[in-house]
Parts: C-alpha cells; sequence; structure tokens
C-alpha cells in the first residue's frame, strides 16, 4: 500500500471512529438549504477557510472548484455542474468566488507549455492544445477583471436561466477578508 493511501486510511479510521463515538453526522439533504452555489479556485489556502469565511457549513452550498474560478465556453465541466445545480437542485444564487494571489494570474499558455514540453508530453499534443491554453490562462491578470468577466460570461450562458441572480466576489487568502466585486444587480439589465 502507497505511503499516501496508508496516511488517509490512517486519518479517516480515527475521523469514522470519533464520528462513531459521537452519534455519528447528521444525515443531511442533497439539496443545498441555501440555494446556492459557489464556484470558486483550487487554491491549497481556501481548505477548510473559504467556508468559514462566507458562513457555510456542511449541506448549505454546491462548491464548485477549478484553478482561477474560470467558465469560459459555453458548456464544459464547470457549466455542466452548475446545470445540475440549478436544474436538479434548486440553486438559485451563483456566487463567483476569486480570491487575491491567485496562481493563475502568473499562468500563461507559454509557461503550460513549456512546462508540458519537458515533462515529456507529445510536441503535436502541446500544439493541439496551445490555443485552448492561450484562451483560457492568458487572459487573467487581474483577478476583479476576471471574476466580472465570469458573471458576465454565465449571465450570458445559453444553458442557464435568466432568473439566477450571480455575483462576483473575491477573498484574500490570508485575512479571509471578501469584496464584493459584483452585487447581482446588473442582472436584470444586462438580461434586457
Ligand atoms: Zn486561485
Amino acid at each position: 500500500m502507497s505511503e499516501l493511501t496508508r496516511q488517509i486510511l490512517k486519518a479517516n479510521e480515527s475521523f469514522v471512529k470519533q464520528s462513531l463515538s459521537q452519534g455519528g453526522f447528521d444525515e443531511v439533504s442533497k439539496y443545498p438549504s441555501r440555494n446556492l452555489a459557489v464556484l470558486t479556485c483550487m487554491d491549497t489556502r481556501l481548505l477548510s477557510f473559504l467556508e468559514p469565511a462566507m458562513g457555510l457549513v456542511r449541506g448549505e452550498a454546491k462548491l464548485i472548484k477549478v484553478a482561477g474560478n474560470t467558465a469560459f465556453e459555453d458548456f464544459d465541466s464547470v457549466i455542466g455542474s452548475l446545470m445540475v445545480a440549478v436544474y436538479e437542485l434548486h440553486v438559485h444564487d451563483i456566487i463567483v468566488m476569486g480570491h487575491d494571489d491567485c496562481g493563475m494570474l502568473k499562468t500563461t499558455a507559454d509557461s503550460l507549455c513549456r512546462h508540458m514540453a519537458e515533462e515529456g508530453i507529445d510536441e503535436k499534443a502541446i500544439a493541439a492544445v496551445r490555443p485552448k491554453l492561450e484562451q483560457w490562462a492568458n487572459p487573467i491578470t487581474d483577478i476583479d477583471a476576471s471574476v466580472c468577466d465570469t458573471v458576465r460570461r454565465l449571465r450570458a450562458n445559453p444553458y442557464l436561466p435568466s432568473s439566477l441572480t450571480i455575483y462576483g466576489m473575491v477573498i484574500h487568502p490570508h485575512t479571509g477578508e471578501i469584496r464584493v466585486v459584483d452585487d447581482g444587480e446588473g442582472q436584470e439589465q444586462e438580461v434586457l
């Protein structure tokens, strides 16, 4: 058994033991009780940090995490997840939550392609994905602007209903302070 697997199973054993000794966890619905989905970044510093900073607890919201909290295609796995959240799980509000010092601000198609080449990825494969990487990674140079752009794209997405309210926010990864960059008020105007 690998060291990582061993570590995970060891932690899991004590987690379950402790949980059972306290009578187990309450059963929580899969429907988010606050009808909320949060699209945020995979950044390590947000782990066990973003939710308390937002006042969210287990059962209240859907969390979708991707590098740079982007949704730049009309349909991809992020949009698919949001479609499930909206059409199957009663989500009405979506918060796009970026964070300061996001790694995507410094990540470019060039740097990714260079590192792929160093790891021996096939040249043709790199050439094939480069245009997508340029479209995805290169525009993220300012987190506030990037969050606002994602909010705009979600509002204009042909597969999501205009009844949604979509907000843009940015959290600081050290203090946990959140600033609002789009409070959803532009929604109706933009839809009309
Ligand atoms: Zn990030």
